[in-house]
């Protein structure tokens, strides 16, 4: 510290104000703690609000009513083309949803006495963080959290331009690229790829892996494949971009043994990577790994007694409901409360047309690990309330304790799977039978009682 420097005196520093960061500072607020978050940009929300979860669902509602006005016209219903207007809708975007929320987060703070620092932090030691830009200071900590967060993958030789767009630059939705090359198909590939196509962009996707969605169950990703296989221009598996080049009103791009395209723009959507460059932490106790990933235990410490970490920058699953429970947690046991991240189920939602969504165990997980498991699936085929949407392309399948009927996985895919997942992480967490879920009652016609329909499929 230097003489002079503006000092400040805390119970809690959390660094970062994302979903994690500001859970963590609410509950210690709650309970009594003096709590600072600081953030870069001195505002609450963080990536998840300004450049993730929420701006991608708000394109992604208007890319759903232009899917739902094209299939109006199964039922004789002709809305037209669509005429998309841009400035309106990143208005829309801007300021009547990532404005609203943020004003309700800083009116959150508020209420709690939770204080919002603006600036970069960094570590100087085990107590202490010094803070740069506009209200440079040295904050005095008994505890800190760390819930930096994530930043978007780059790939090597591939510097990013206007035109070479990460997602942060793609949701600004500067203009809509005639020809958009997607790399990656993932979530953000899948999700903005979605909404580019259906704001007129006709969208190749290249993925170097044999599948879209790496990981995920391929029954529960094949009806969302066959989905973008008629919404996208092209989707290459199994290949990797090998150079882009900026050209004159364009990109070219030398995809492996497939040739050299023009597009217009690209988007690059390759993952994330924890966000601990410039941190400091070399000068605390805190360990890290070699992509930057903060090594906690499961009360959200590190290897640093002063020091928690919550959310992306501890690593897979980078969920923002994943990065606030333990942003939960961490605010209790700093408070001495006896509490544990014990979940065994995190809900993986992809909010694309149909939606994907996931919790618990996966038949993949499943057979890699040599367990055995009962598989029930329910075809919405099947489904009234599917059949009234016009949807009939979704599937519901369980994962079940073989012996006890324990469940122990859940998938949905189809309209509305992310919310139908909750029903599933209920189940897992409170070690819910098969026979439970056959046994309750769920109204119809919904989409729900593909749930029942699933369990009771067991038991035949
Ligand atoms: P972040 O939200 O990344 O917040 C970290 C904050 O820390 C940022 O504000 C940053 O400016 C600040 N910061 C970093 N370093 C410093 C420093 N040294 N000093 C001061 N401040 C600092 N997840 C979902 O669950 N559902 C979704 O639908 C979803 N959609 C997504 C869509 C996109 C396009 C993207 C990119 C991500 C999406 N995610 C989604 C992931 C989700 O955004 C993250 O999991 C979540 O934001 C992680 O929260 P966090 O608190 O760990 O960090
Ligand atoms: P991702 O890990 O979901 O997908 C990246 C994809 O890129 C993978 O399929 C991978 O095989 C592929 N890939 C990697 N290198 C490649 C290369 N050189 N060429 C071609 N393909 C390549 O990552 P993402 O889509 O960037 O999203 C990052 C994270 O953000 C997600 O893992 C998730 O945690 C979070 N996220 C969540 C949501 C949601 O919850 N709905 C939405 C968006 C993002």
């Amino acid at each position: 510290m230097v003489m002079g420097d503006l000092v400040n005196e805390v119970d809690v520093a959390v660094i970062g104000g994302g979903p994690g960061g500001y859970a963590a500072a609410f509950r210690c607020a709650e309970l009594g703690l003096e709590t600072v978050v600081v953030d870069a940009y001195k505002r609450l929300g963080g990536a998840c609000l300004y450049e993730g979860c929420i701006p991608s669902k708000a394109l992604l509602h208007v890319a759903a009513v232009v899917h739902e006005a094209e299939r109006a016209k199964d039922f004789g219903v002709d809305f037209g083309e669509p005429r998309i207007s841009l400035d309106p809708l990143r208005k829309w975007k801007t300021e009547r949803v990532v404005g609203k929320l943020s004003r309700g987060l800083a009116g959150v703070a508020k209420a709690k006495g939770v204080q919002v620092v603006g600036g970069h932090a960094a570590f100087e030691d085990s107590r202490s963080l010094r803070i740069g830009g506009d209200e440079p200071q040295v904050i005095r900590f008994a505890h800190a959290v760390i819930a930096t967060g994530s930043t978007p993958a780059r790939l090597p030789g591939f510097p990013m331009s206007e035109r070479v767009m990460d997602s942060t630059a793609a949701l600004e939705l500067s203009e809509i690229p005639e020809r958009l090359l997607v790399i990656g198909g993932g979530y953000i590939g899948l999700e903005l790829g979605q909404v580019y196509a259906a704001l007129g962009s006709a969208v190749t996707m290249v993925e170097m892996t044999d599948g879209l969605l790496p990981g995920a169950d391929r029954d529960l990703v094949q009806p969302l494949a066959r989905r973008c296989e008629k919404l996208f221009a092209a989707i290459h598996l199994e290949t990797k971009v090998t150079a882009i080049r900026e050209i004159s009103g364009g990109v070219e791009a030398d995809l492996a043994g497939k040739g050299t395209e023009r597009f217009d723009r690209v988007l690059v959507a390759v993952g994330r990577r924890a966000a601990t460059d410039g941190l400091g932490l070399e000068h605390t106790k805190v360990r890290f790994d070699g992509r930057g990933v903060v090594t906690v235990d499961e009360r959200c410490r590190t290897t640093d007694p002063a020091i928690y970490a919550v959310g992306d920058v501890t690593g897979e699953p980078m969920l923002a409901h994943r990065a606030s429970r333990q942003g939960k947690v961490a605010g209790e046991a700093i408070a001495g409360r006896p509490v544990a991240y014990d979940n065994v189920a995190v809900p993986a939602v992809v909010f694309t047309d149909p939606e994907v969504a996931w919790c618990g165990l996966t038949e993949v997980q499943a057979a890699r690990e040599g367990r055995a498991v009962k598989v029930a699936k329910s075809q919405w085929a099947a489904s009234g309330r599917a059949t009234t949407l016009g949807r009939s392309d979704g599937v519901t399948k369980l994962l079940a304790d073989p012996e006890s009927g324990r469940i122990l996985g859940v998938g949905i895919t189809g309209p509305g799977a992310g919310e139908l997942i909750a029903e599933g992480a209920l189940a897992i967490e409170t070690a819910l039978l098969a026979e439970d879920l056959a046994l309750t009652i769920h109204a119809h016609p919904t989409l729900s009682e593909s749930v029942m329909e699933a369990a009771e499929s067991l038991f035949r």
